[in-house]
């Protein structure tokens, strides 16, 4: 194909191929932006899986010394937020990298190591940037889908592992959107049937939700077993509550990863404020680990809420829900932002009638409820 056939405006024809082609991220609805359009007060933002209890108040409470010192540039080398996710982890601060928010670190991983035609395989559906970051570079990405019964796919999973050079593995796990986890057997025999040489990404964006279920994978110490390089990646922005200061993290196994992804990060990536309120939200662990409890209540219950109606709702280990509504999911989204209230309709193919809602408290979850019902269309006995 030339230039002139696939591209239709100058701007685009002037980027690069690989730009040119590139979906673009469904970041989803603002508040303001609802507020504004539908003329309505009261909004539930239950589309980005945001932690609507806050930040811990104790971090807060150093919120002015914290502004006080903003003339400064942040420490490039985010020592303090290091020392102590290290002192959390085992993990030595040479084998931890930060980011303004884990998204950038996919990208930093993305442009680090990927070349054009490198293969990586993820799954289907999927979180938008593993397969937006890797096209980027011109890598090819396969997406394996979950089963019929929103689980990971591990047959499918293995084929897809052996069936041809892989240079990353990367997924989300607990799996964002669906909310399913993969188990320690599980992920050990997977990451066994890579190639030697494959980097293994694990995005454990909701791993302080799923950390305590019975059988999740414990990463970690999988990897730590094995000889292919990997990357965990973790953030602030969801158990956390910090997800508009935008940080997040990566462990890795070794200094000489670290080292590589140092090359391509923004010196100062991270904003001065984001570390101090990170690490100051690692010394409290109960708050998050509140918050965390009340989430996961809550989940429960709005589950079955969904079920009772005869919806098929995703086991989900993070905070939130997918479930089949068994109509356009966009239009149902539509309607329902009509009464202030913002989920995620999914729009990956075969996955259009899926929506994808944050489990916040449970006034959140009855204010949805309450529209789901006004605009939903009654399901017929067929129900599964
Ligand atoms: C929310 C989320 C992230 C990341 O977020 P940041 O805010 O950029 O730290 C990364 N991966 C998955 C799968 C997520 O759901």
């Amino acid at each position: 194909m030339t230039a002139a056939s696939d591209c239709q405006t100058s701007s685009l024809c002037l980027a690069r191929t690989e730009v040119r082609h590139l979906p673009v991220y469904n970041a989803g609805l603002s508040e303001e932006a609802v507020r504004a359009k539908y003329g309505i007060s009261r909004i539930t933002k239950l589309g980005s899986n945001e932690n609507p209890y806050g930040p811990s108040p104790a971090a807060l409470g150093h919120w002015a010394e914290i502004a006080s010192s903003l003339f400064r540039y942040p420490d490039a080398s985010a020592e303090g937020l290091r020392e102590e996710l290290s002192r959390q982890t085992g993990i030595d601060t040479n084998r931890i990298v930060i980011g303004n928010g884990s998204e950038q670190i996919i990208r930093m991983i993305c442009e680090a190591f990927l070349s054009p035609a490198d293969r990586l395989v993820t799954v289907l559906p999927s979180f938008g940037l593993h397969l937006i970051w890797p096209q980027m570079m011109g890598a090819r990405a396969e997406a394996i889908p979950m089963t019929p019964e929103a689980r990971f796919d591990l047959p499918a999973l293995h084929q897809a592992v052996t069936s041809a050079p892989l240079k990353v593995l990367m997924f989300s796990n607990p799996s964002n959107p669906v909310g399913c986890m993969m188990t320690g057997d599980a992920m050990q025999a997977l990451i066994d049937a890579c190639p030697a040489d494959t980097l293994i990404v694990i995005d454990e964006a909701y791993w302080e939700y799923a950390r305590s279920s019975q059988d999740y994978a414990d990463s970690l110490s999988i990897l730590e077993k094995q000889s292919r390089p990997w990357i965990v990646l973790r953030t602030f922005s969801k158990a956390y509550g910090l997800a508009g200061l935008r940080v997040g993290y990566a462990l890795t196994s070794d200094p000489g990863l670290t080292a590589v992804m140092t090359r391509v990060r923004d010196p100062f990536n991270s904003n001065s404020a984001a570390l101090e309120m990170a690490r100051l939200s690692l010394l409290d662990q109960d708050h998050m680990l509140r918050t965390v409890d009340s989430t996961l209540t809550e989940g429960r219950a709005l589950k079955s809420a969904l079920e009772k109606r005869g919806y098929f709702v995703a086991q989900s280990f993070a905070n939130f829900l997918f479930f089949d509504a068994r109509e356009s999911a966009s239009d149902l989204a539509g309607r329902l932002l009509e009464h202030g209230i913002i989920v995620k309709p999914w729009k990956e193919t075969g996955y259009e009638n899926w929506i994808r809602v944050s489990i916040a408290r449970s006034e959140d979850s009855h204010a949805f409820l309450q529209a789901f019902d006004h605009v939903r269309k009654p399901l017929h006995s067929s129900a599964a």
